[in-house]
């Protein structure tokens, strides 16, 4: 569900971008959302393969690493959520 949530707001974001129209809100969605679903998929992969799952000579090691990264950089998610929560919800700037 998430992959497909993340690709939907991501068209939908392009899509703005494009008409020349704000689309922060949804950028930041788009980027939760793959975040989210990047590191899912590494650590169902990682558990898939067992222990080996966990050693350099297998990618899903790498790939586990450096999903992480996604939920960090260039953003972490809780400043997406800050700016979804100022931007969408009105709520005051957290940060
Ligand atoms: C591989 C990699 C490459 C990078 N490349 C670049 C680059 O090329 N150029 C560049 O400028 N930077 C780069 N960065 C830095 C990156 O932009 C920052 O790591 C990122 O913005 C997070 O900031 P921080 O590391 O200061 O962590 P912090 O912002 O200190 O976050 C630490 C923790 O505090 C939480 N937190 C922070 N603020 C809030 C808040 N208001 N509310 C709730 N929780 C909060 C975060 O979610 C996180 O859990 C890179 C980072 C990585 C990992």
């Amino acid at each position: 569900m998430r992959p497909l949530a993340a690709e939907t707001m991501m068209f939908k974001a392009a899509v703005l971008h494009d008409v020349g129209k704000p689309c922060g809100l949804e950028a930041n969605s788009t980027k939760y959302l793959a975040g989210d679903a990047f590191f899912e998929s590494a650590t169902r992969a990682v558990r898939t393969h067992g222990g080996f799952g966990c050693a350099k000579a297998f990618h899903v090691e790498r790939y586990f690493r450096e999903a992480i990264i996604g939920l960090i950089a260039p953003v972490s998610q809780q400043l997406m959520l800050c700016h979804i929560a100022e931007k969408a919800l009105g709520l005051p700037k957290s940060y």
